[in-house]
């Protein structure tokens, strides 16, 4: 059965794993080594289950271990080929990951890696380059949607096809307005290339889930602009206006910032 764990989500690090029986995709690669090898022992899934890594962008909270991961379990890294340029100039990044482990994407073609039909698509940031993914294994769909500034019309056919899917619900739009953050960086998160606040998110997912939908992830919460609480507050009473139930229609929970989730089964 497929599985998935989140080890981390938000400007400390992300990271998350797909894995079946025999194989595993890890997304993003935000979180130390040690950590990442102490969660995986606490779950007891082998690190070489860890087949390949995905990467969005080249933020640091997203790469910071790539390289090191890369080349100490000799594992193949796919993004496209301006994310991969990101990576290779990013200084958080200190051990560069091997040419033969750095694998090109195309957005919108999929790609069959191990037992994960992988397609990549944009999505707009203020990265070199940004994508989400929608994977497919064993009948099942999940789409991976963070670190954007909006909804375009290209996101919306993935997460419309989704079982399972992990989005980005930011921040509040009020407590970043009236926040601590100096004037450029809150233009810069409300921004079209920035990040997706609660309300938006919210508004996707009532534009945009359908009966497939089983379950929603709410990803990469800001420390400072948000509370768990708030966030899946505000994104319930969202759905709840267009009557949509949570719990009902679909599930819906908070990934933590620094903890490891449980393990969840996608069937
Ligand atoms: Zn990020
Ligand atoms: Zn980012």
């Amino acid at each position: 059965m497929l599985k998935f764990i989140s080890f981390g989500s938000g400007s400390s690090g992300n990271s998350y794993l797909l894995y079946t029986d025999k194989d595993g995709i890890l997304i993003d690669a935000g979180i130390g080594v040690r950590s990442l090898k102490k969660a995986l022992r606490d779950y007891g899934i082998p690190i070489t289950r860890v087949g390949n890594i995905l990467i969005t962008h080249d933020h640091a909270d997203h790469v910071k271990s790539v390289g090191s991961l890369s080349r100490e379990f000799d594992i193949p890294v796919y993004s496209t080929k301006e994310v991969h340029e990101g990576i290779f100039k990013n200084y958080c990044v200190v051990k560069k990951i091997e040419g033969r482990n750095a694998h090109c994407l195309r957005k919108s073609e999929t790609k069959q890696i191990g037992e994960f039909s992988v397609t990549p698509f944009n999505v707009p940031h203020d990265s070199t380059d940004c994508v989400g993914y929608f994977i497919q294994s064993e009948d099942v769909s999940f789409c991976i949607v963070t670190d954007v500034g909006e909804i375009t019309d290209e996101i919306k056919t993935y997460i419309s096809q989704a079982n399972y899917l992990v989005i980005e619900a930011n921040h509040d739009e009020e407590m970043l307005k009236d926040g601590p953050y100096p004037e450029h960086l809150k233009r810069r998160i409300m921004g079209i290339q920035g990040h997706l606040s609660n309300k938006k998110c919210g508004e996707a997912l009532v534009e945009n889930s359908t009966e497939k939908l089983k379950m929603v992830w709410l990803c990469h919460l800001s420390e400072e602009n948000n509370h768990p609480e708030l966030a899946r507050k505000t994104v319930e009473a969202i759905l709840r206006n267009s009557g949509i139930i949570v719990g009902k229609e679909f599930g819906l929970e908070v990934l933590k910032r620094k903890t490891p989730t449980g393990i969840f089964d996608l069937k």
